[in-house]
């Protein structure tokens, strides 16, 4: 794998299509001089010295790593020509590569129908889906749990629909019982269920859920965006195959798709919801009759090269147990190992066991004390010259802390533990050194 020599065959490859049209004068205006261009350069990679190593096991804090490189060189390629994937006539190649795209994630879902298309983002896509049920659930609200993603309430006050927070169980999963008692009793549309919550990765009840659509007469979204991927390593019943019965799901290939930022997608299992977007444009629209992703999409302009880079990638890594499926398998025997060790010995103690590949764990016995102690391991594991790592923290209620870990003074109301995104299969061959790291930070 060989990056440097798939960047220029990409480059390459648009040139010799850009010869087809024949030679052109290139305006002067935008001519830059070699040494002027290696100088401001320089300046750019001083700049970017500053960035973590998200590539490298040794940053094991959040959901970040580096595109696949197939994805860079798709992208690259196809973003030398910049389709935008707005219409079939500003991205007629592109345009029909995110419909197969789209197709292949409505398959892994197991959606027998749907309607779909790409995002710049996770918020963008729980947006869309959110606009959606306010229109075919009008004057209701929306239940989220109290683990969702912050982007449900602020999309609610977007979208202007009562917003409703459920709390959760011991295990950070959306409580079915309190979900019941507020259907019950307020006026709810849509629940939206998260499949692998952002900060411990705790796949909500999906599959117990899926009752309540027939009892109250609700939409059930689920927001998968980070985890959505780990469908192709999901047992043959419970949560995951539950979502093929939901009415719409998040995912962002950008985060375990191996795919570069400004990569969501939305999917409705009903494509008859494509009517709400209707909209008419005096600008495009003008070569086919075939539906332009843009109607279908509130985003105008969207990357055709995020379109190309995601289907260069699923040609690949295809979305099956063996292929992209053994990526996440490799994140998620990290995860295990990591808590494993973590639960072994002292001094650190695993704050739940982890569902996907995100790994939550804190040093002390008193809150207060656990706090001040994460903060002080974030900060001289990253500040360290020779051997550094970098996590992330966490904010736990001390109710969460008491309900996991009963003997765990509550002196604060709440407080930081760390935790550990394992996103990437290099991980798994670096959880011992990781460990003897964490154990010597938190000594
Ligand atoms: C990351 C994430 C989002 C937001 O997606 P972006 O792509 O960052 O906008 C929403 N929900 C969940 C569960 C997430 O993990």
């Amino acid at each position: 794998m060989d990056l440097k020599n798939w960047l220029v065959q990409a480059a390459a490859a648009h040139d010799q299509w850009a010869e087809g049209f024949g030679p052109f004068t290139r305006h002067p205006v935008t001519q830059v001089d070699e040494g002027r261009f290696a100088a401001a350069f320089a300046e750019l990679t001083e700049r970017l010295a500053g960035d973590n190593p998200y590539f490298h096991p040794r940053y094991a804090g959040q959901m970040q790593k580096p595109p696949h490189p197939a994805a860079v060189a798709g992208y690259l390629a196809t973003m030398l020509n910049n389709p935008n994937n707005h219409a079939l006539d500003g991205g007629p190649a592109t345009a029909r590569m995110e419909r197969e795209v789209v197709a292949d994630l409505a398959t892994m879902f197991g959606f027998d129908t749907h309607l779909g298309h790409l995002t710049s983002s996770g918020t963008i896509a729980n947006l869309e889906a959110l606009f959606v049920a306010r229109e075919t659930h009008p004057g209701r609200g929306v239940a989220y749990s109290a683990e969702s993603h912050y982007t449900h309430p602020r999309m609610c006050h977007v979208l202007g629909m009562p917003a409703h927070q459920v709390p959760v169980d011991g295990q950070g999963r959306m409580d079915l019982t309190a979900l019941e008692d507020l259907l019950a009793k307020a006026k709810i549309g849509t629940v939206v269920l998260t499949a692998g919550t952002t900060s411990l990765g705790a796949v909500d009840p999906i599959d117990e859920a899926l009752s309540l659509k027939e009892r109250y007469g609700v939409r059930i979204h689920v927001d998968a965006a980070y985890g959505g991927f780990h469908r192709l390593l999901a047992e043959p019943a419970g949560p995951w195959q539950a979502i093929a019965r939901c009415d719409s799901v998040v995912v962002d290939p950008h985060k375990h798709g191996l795919q570069p930022y400004g990569c969501g997608a939305v999917l409705f299992a009903d494509p008859a919801v494509g009517r709400f977007y209707l909209h008419d444009s005096p600008y495009t629209y003008f070569t086919s009759d075939e539906l332009h992703p843009g109607e279908i999409s509130l985003e105008c302009s969207r990357s055709g090269a995020a379109a190309a880079a995601l289907w260069l990638t699923l040609r690949l890594f295809p979305l099956t147990r063996d292929g992209l499926g053994e990526v996440l398998a490799a994140s998620r025997r990290a995860a295990l190992d990591l808590a494993t060790r973590i639960d072994q010995c002292a001094p650190l103690t695993l704050y739940q066991w982890p569902t996907l590949d995100i790994v939550t764990y804190f040093a002390g016995t008193e809150l207060a004390a656990i706090d001040t102690n994460s903060n002080r391991i974030l900060h001289e594991g990253m500040a360290h010259p020779a051997d550094p790592v970098f996590l992330s923290t966490l904010r736990v209620t001390a109710d969460a802390m008491t309900a996991r870990h009963p003997n765990i003074a509550a002196d604060t109301d709440g407080g930081r533990i760390l935790r550990s995104v394992l996103m990437k299969p290099e991980s798994e061959y670096h959880t011992e050194q990781l460990h003897t790291r964490l154990v010597t930070l938190a000594s």
